[in-house]
């Protein structure tokens, strides 16, 4: 069998035997060279020194006759007990190697939850960890898809089962074609729509897919315009939607799309839950960071709601936020943008009395 089909086991034990081959030879072929010239050498020494050795040749022939057996057993029991050794020392290095290709099968053939064991051998060890570290994350992957899958499921099978029960009894003649019912079938057709971009928009922020083109920018002409466009949309009976700006600003490092995506969703979502009062976008400079507050006197969010509010697909009271039409990912969106920007977005809220979002982006 060539040499390199041979598996790590048998080439651990195959190399310790090979060492201990040339050990044990060398020692075998200069003991055996040298050690009875040196007995004769010795029986000389003691001839000089007056002592007479009668028989000299058997007493040479009786020394290498025991030095021969010896090292034979010597080199038998030896050899036996190091071959042993390095069998179990291979088999102790393979043991984890086996038990990684084994785990590693397991987690290619989706079992998500396979992790390594800790080893005592430090390399191994460190191989363990890593492994462990990237299971755990694809695991997250994995998770965070299949909850992706279920939230969406869930959006949209309602809009498909209003708009077939629509088309359904249209169809039959139930009820008679109306401009109310197209209207409804299209309001629920522009969700599905809106429901789509918002998700395409998500995946992309979430893989870090969104081209984000920082630059240095004063923001308060967008914010001027802003609540230009929104002021002129808002009812007599509204709320009052005003700009608390300082007339200097410093330039900050943002892309200004994404930034005025954001502010858009928050003074939409400011106005959706607010029938009256105010909503005020109040700015300010504080350690390096322009911040920026969308404040409104609105409905408020509960406090057990508050830590959700930023995970898509979530809304407070979903039947009723869904008839206003929120998709729950806006603000999921805004997070992974203002993130992207190198900033924070936070909230604070109190139910009856308005929330407030605000974020900050780094100055330029
Ligand atoms: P949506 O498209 O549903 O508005 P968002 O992610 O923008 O999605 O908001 C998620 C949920 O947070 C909303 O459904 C709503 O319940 C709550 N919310 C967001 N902004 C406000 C606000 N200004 N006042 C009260 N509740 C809010």
């Amino acid at each position: 069998m060539p040499l390199n089909r041979l598996g790590l086991q048998t080439r651990l034990f195959i190399s310790h035997l090979l060492v201990m081959i040339v050990g044990v030879g060398t020692l075998v072929i200069i003991g055996k060279v040298s050690s009875p010239r040196l007995f004769f050498l010795h029986l000389e020494k003691l001839e000089h020194r007056g002592l007479y050795l009668l028989h000299r040749t058997e007493l040479v022939t009786g020394f290498e006759t025991a030095w021969n057996r010896s090292t034979f057993w010597s080199v038998i029991v030896g050899g036996s007990a190091a071959a042993g050794l390095s069998y179990f020392m291979s088999q102790r290095i393979m043991q984890p190697l086996i038990q990684i290709e084994r785990i590693t099968q397991k987690f290619a053939q989706d079992q998500l939850n396979e992790r390594l064991p800790a080893s005592e051998i430090p390399e191994i060890n460190r191989l363990s960890a890593s492994f462990n570290r990237m299971a755990a994350s694809l695991e997250g992957v994995e998770q965070r898809r299949q909850e992706i899958i279920g939230d969406l499921t869930h959006e949209l099978r309602t809009p498909l089962t209003v708009l077939r029960g629509y088309l359904e009894e249209l169809a039959e003649g139930k009820i008679l074609p109306s401009p109310e019912i197209y209207s409804r079938l299209a309001t629920e057709t522009k969700r599905l729509e809106r429901l789509v971009n918002d998700l395409q928009e998500l995946s992309k922020a979430e893989a870090g897919h969104l081209q984000i083109k920082l630059q240095s920018v004063n923001l308060r002409p967008l914010l001027q315009s802003l609540v230009q466009k929104f002021s002129d949309q808002l009812l007599e009976d509204g709320p009052f939607l005003w700009l608390d700006c300082p007339p200097q600003l410093p330039a900050v490092l943002a892309d200004p799309d994404r930034t005025e995506q954001v502010l858009v969703n928050l003074i939409g979502n400011a106005l959706r839950y607010t029938s009256h009062g105010s909503i005020t976008i109040r700015v300010w400079t504080e350690a390096r960071s322009l911040w920026l507050a969308v404040i409104d006197t609105g409905i408020g969010i509960e406090p057990e709601d508050l830590p959700h509010i930023f995970e898509r697909f979530w809304r407070a009271e979903q039947a009723r936020t869904r008839h206003a039409g929120g998709t729950g990912i806006g603000l999921a969106i805004s997070r992974r943008l203002i993130e992207l920007q190198g900033g924070q977005i936070f909230v604070e809220s109190q139910p009856g009395r308005g929330s407030t979002f605000y974020f900050f982006l780094p100055l330029a």
